[in-house]
């Protein structure tokens, strides 16, 4: 049974602009007051871990540590199966330091290519996963997985969006994530997945 949420702050400690925000959007419904991990000047801890929830729980767990408040982390990324599940945790450092999201596209349509020359073999199946931390002051940590399945296209496909989304489509659409409405496309993300299962097991 997982505990239920009852402060009335919550520190989303998302450096990221575009999950922070897409997270804000989620949490409106509940009457909690949301904090970010740039209001109170968190330092962003290094993401040693080696898979989504690892990563996620050091992420919840620091912030908690560095504020006294209950707080919500999330890792995620994109995994391609014909490169053996990469950039999956790596998705964000793939683009380098200067957040160039054009390269790392261009780097998965290198390598799939490499792959499907070595192979003879097409695959363009991906997933964007996403594990949302909860960490509470006293340790307590719950966590919850969201898996968007869909296959790739190249070239990138739409303005809207942010990271691999120009050249994700998710199963059952025949539009990228980048060419769908940031409303739509908050209904259906792994993100939002993920969000159902912690408002259903903590804030109902
Ligand atoms: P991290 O969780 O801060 O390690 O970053 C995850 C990275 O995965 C992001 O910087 C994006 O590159 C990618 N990613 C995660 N979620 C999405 C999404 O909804 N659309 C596009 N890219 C995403």
């Amino acid at each position: 049974m997982a505990r239920r949420f009852t402060s009335d702050t919550l520190v989303v400690a998302s450096h990221n602009a575009g999950k922070a925000r897409e997270i804000n959007e989620l949490l409106t419904a509940f009457p909690v007051k949301i904090v970010s991990a740039a209001e109170l000047n968190l330092p962003e801890p290094e993401e040693t871990g080696l898979t989504y929830v690892d990563n996620a729980v050091l992420k919840a767990v620091a912030a908690t540590k560095a504020c006294g408040l209950p707080a919500l982390a999330d890792d995620s990324g994109m995994s391609v199966d014909a490169l053996d599940g990469a950039p999956g945790i790596y998705s964000a450092r793939w683009a380098g330091p200067g957040k160039d999201f054009g390269f790392a596209m261009e780097r998965i349509a290198r390598e799939m290519a490499e792959k499907e020359r070595a192979t003879g073999q097409k695959d363009t199946k991906a997933q964007f996963n996403c594990t949302l931390a909860l960490a509470w002051p006293d340790g307590h940590v719950e966590h919850f997985t969201g898996v968007l399945p869909g296959h790739l296209v190249f070239p990138p496909r739409g303005e809207n969006g942010f990271g691999y989304d120009p050249i994700f489509i998710p199963d059952g659409y025949a539009v990228t994530c980048g060419e769908m409405s940031h409303d739509f496309k908050q209904t259906i993300s792994h993100r939002a997945l993920a969000f159902r299962q912690l408002v259903d097991a903590c804030f109902k």
